[in-house]
C-alpha cells in the first residue's frame, strides 16, 4: 500500500513539476563544477539562478538544455526522464548572453529560422512571425539586420527567436549582462511582463543580485557548485545562517554595475 501511494505522490509531483533536477554532478577534469545537485521548477514560474562567478549556474542551465551532459543524476521534463535526450528534443528555447542573431539575416529571418527548419507551411509562418514582433514590441524592425538594432532590441529578437518553436521551457544565460544598467533595467520590466503574458516556464542565470531580486519569482542560490538556498526574493534577503549567501552579497555589490556599455 505505501508502495502505492509513494508511485501515485511521484506521479503527482511530476505532473505539477515542469524541470526535476535529480542528484546532478559534474566534472571538468578535476573540477567539481556540480555537485548533488537537487531541484524542483514549477510549471510557469520564473526561476534565477544566482551565484558568483564559477559557481556552477551556467554549467546547471546548460545541462537542463543538453548542451551538456551530467557525469550523474537526472533531469525529468515533464515527468519525462529527460537526461539522455538531445537539445532538439527538449523542447527548449535557449537565449544566450550575446545574442547569437545570424548577422546576415533579417529580424523577420532571424526570428522564422527555427519554424523554417521544420517546414511550417508559409503563411502560418508569417503569421507566427508577426505574433511575435508584436510580442517583443518590435513590428517595425522586422526588414533590419542585427547589426542595425541596439543591444536590446537585439536581445528582444533573440527572445522571440527562442519562442519561435513554442517551446515548453526558456532558458537565458545572463541573458542582459552584456547591456548597460539603465537598458538592463528596463528588460528586466519587460521580461517579468512578457512572462506574465505567456507563462512560460523560464530559468535564467545571473549573478547580479538586483537582477535576480527584481526578476525571480524564486532564487536558487549556488556557491561552489551546490545549491545553498531556494526560495522567493524576501526569503533570500532574510537568510544568514552561515552567512554564506551575505558573503556572496557582498562580492556581487562590488562588481555588480561594472558591466561594458
Ligand atoms: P558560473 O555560470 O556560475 O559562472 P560555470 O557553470 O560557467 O559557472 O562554471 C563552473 C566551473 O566550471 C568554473 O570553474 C568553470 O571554469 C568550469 N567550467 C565550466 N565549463 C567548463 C568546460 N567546458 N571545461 C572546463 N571547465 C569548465
Amino acid at each position: 500500500m505505501q508502495n502505492f501511494i509513494h508511485f501515485y505522490f511521484i506521479l503527482f509531483i511530476q505532473s505539477i513539476m515542469s524541470i526535476l533536477v535529480e542528484n546532478i554532478s559534474k566534472t571538468f577534469g578535476n573540477y567539481q563544477a556540480l555537485s548533488q545537485v537537487n531541484l524542483e521548477i514549477k510549471n510557469g514560474s520564473l526561476v534565477g539562478l544566482l551565484g558568483p562567478s564559477g559557481s556552477g549556474k551556467s554549467t546547471l542551465l546548460r545541462i537542463l538544455a543538453g548542451l551538456e551532459i551530467p557525469d550523474s543524476g537526472r533531469i525529468w521534463l515533464e515527468g519525462q526522464d529527460a537526461t539522455n535526450f538531445p537539445l532538439q528534443q527538449r523542447e527548449i528555447g535557449f537565449v544566450f548572453q550575446n545574442y547569437a542573431l545570424f548577422p546576415h539575416l533579417t529580424v523577420a529571418k532571424n526570428i522564422s529560422f527555427g519554424l523554417d527548419i521544420r517546414n511550417i507551411e508559409i503563411n502560418l509562418k508569417k503569421q507566427r512571425v508577426q505574433e511575435l514582433l508584436q510580442l517583443v514590441q518590435l513590428e517595425k524592425f522586422a526588414d533590419r539586420y542585427p547589426h542595425q538594432l541596439s543591444g536590446g532590441q537585439r536581445q528582444r529578437i533573440a527572445l522571440a527567436r527562442a519562442l519561435a518553436v513554442e517551446p515548453k521551457v526558456l532558458l537565458l544565460d545572463e541573458p542582459f549582462a552584456a547591456l548597460d544598467a539603465k537598458i538592463r533595467k528596463q528588460l528586466r520590466g519587460w521580461l517579468r511582463n512578457l512572462h506574465q503574458e505567456i507563462s512560460i516556464t523560464t530559468v535564467f542565470v545571473t549573478h547580479d543580485h538586483q537582477e535576480a531580486m527584481e526578476l525571480a519569482h524564486e532564487i536558487v542560490l549556488l556557491d561552489n557548485g551546490r545549491i545553498i538556498q531556494v526560495g522567493s526574493p524576501n526569503e533570500i534577503i532574510d537568510y544568514s545562517p552561515d552567512n554564506s549567501s551575505n558573503r556572496f552579497r557582498n562580492t556581487s555589490n562590488s562588481f555588480s554595475f561594472s558591466f561594458p556599455g
